[in-house]
């Protein structure tokens, strides 16, 4: 049977990302005899331009049918000052949610030939391999209320919530040890407990998750000494499992052990493992259309694909291992490049 790819190529870097990917995934599907159809929409500024919103109900129902998505990235200065309402961020936590895609995989793995790269130094990242788990669909980007106001004394305020619910935090912290079953049996629980309620809640519904997982070891840790540890000893971490908001700014943070943030691939998952994927990283308008964007975070997202929407793992193993030669052969984009290497372009 068929198995329909939505493809999502967004805005500024993302179409040229996804381009190359695409060639990877079509590679794939030839060789393995995937059965994959493509085909495409736009989300994002890409979608506000030709729906005159950043997801059409059109798109979504294809997302809905589609078996798996691929997403390049959103956004730009083209629709900085369009009504927020319709800003193109507004499309992607649209689909994240709307899909239920609330198990956001972002795994931070050093390739060896990278570590010149790295933004730390060699020892501390060599062999350097964690996965944050990040809630995608609940906490402070979502909360309601949220409001911009002027106050009667004419100063302006704004306020966000940050809501989670228990069955919230029990299905993304069983994410996170299920994650840690298959991988080094260590779970980090990242959270602000000393500060927040719903870090509170979290702490004690992870304790209850974890009842049933005996074999892992689970720590907790503040937000704030998990990013100083990071840079720290990041080799501590096997799995880590956070909030919407820490979990973006963390993964963010580990890209740069890795070499650069144009080399971390994620997942977004429902409960069935039916999921969207896209790079870590957003539609850097800085560079967008000069053909320089690094597309292995992409590429490396379709390995995702592979592996967790379809249990094709040799064909996910193929493209990791396809990566690893492309950096053996010392090609590198701008953003991993280092003495000795040869710069190359997002195509080449
Ligand atoms: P967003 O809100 O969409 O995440 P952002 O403002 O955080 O956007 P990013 O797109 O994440 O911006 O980019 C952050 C920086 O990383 C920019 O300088 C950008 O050029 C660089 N960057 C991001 N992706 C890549 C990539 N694939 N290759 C090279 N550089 C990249
Ligand atoms: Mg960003």
């Amino acid at each position: 049977m068929s198995k329909q790819i939505l493809v999502l190529p967004g805005d500024g870097i993302g179409p040229e990302i996804v381009a190359e990917a695409v060639k990877v995934l079509e590679v794939a599907n030839d060789k393995y005899q995937l059965g994959f159809e493509l085909s495409y929409d736009e989300l994002g500024g890409a979608a506000v331009d030709k729906y005159g919103v950043p997801l059409a109900d059109e798109t979504l129902e294809r997302a809905r049918a589609a078996d798996a998505i691929l997403l390049g990235a959103v956004g730009g200065p083209k629709w900085d000052t369009i009504d927020p309402a319709i800003r193109p961020e507004r499309g992607l936590l649209k689909i994240r949610s709307q899909l239920g895609l609330f198990g956001n995989l972002r795994p931070a793995l050093l390739y060896p030939q990278l570590a010149a790269a790295s933004s730390l130094k060699p020892e501390i990242v060599a062999g350097l391999d964690i996965l944050i788990v990040r809630e995608l669909t609940g906490g402070i980007y979502f909360g309601q209320p949220r409001e911009s106001k002027v106050l009667e004394n004419g100063e302006r305020m704004a306020y966000d919530t940050l809501p989670y619910s228990e069955s919230e935090i029990r299905r993304i912290a069983k994410v996170g040890f299920d994650m840690a079953m298959v991988r080094g049996k260590k779970l980090c629980s990242v959270d602000k407990a000393n500060v927040l309620a719903s870090s509170q809640l979290w702490r004690a519904v992870v304790e209850e998750v974890a009842k049933d997982y005996p074999e892992v070891e689970l720590s907790h840790m503040y937000v704030d000494n998990a990013a100083m540890q990071l840079v720290r000893a990041p080799k501590q971490f096997d799995v880590m499992v956070t909030d919407n908001m820490f979990g973006d700014i963390l993964s963010d943070e580990a890209s740069m052990l890795t070499g650069s943030i144009g080399m971390l691939p994620s997942a977004s998952l429902d409960a069935n493992n039916k999921g969207m994927y896209e790079p870590c990283h957003g539609s850097a308008p800085d560079i967008a259309g000069k053909g320089i964007a690094n597309p292995l975070a992409t590429i490396l997202s379709v390995s995702m694909m592979l592996r967790y929407s379809f249990a094709q793992v040799e064909a996910a193993n193929a493209i990791e291992q396809a990566v690893s030669v492309v950096l053996d052969q010392g090609l590198r984009t701008g953003d991993i490049w280092s003495e000795g290497c040869q710069k190359v372009g997002t195509r080449e």
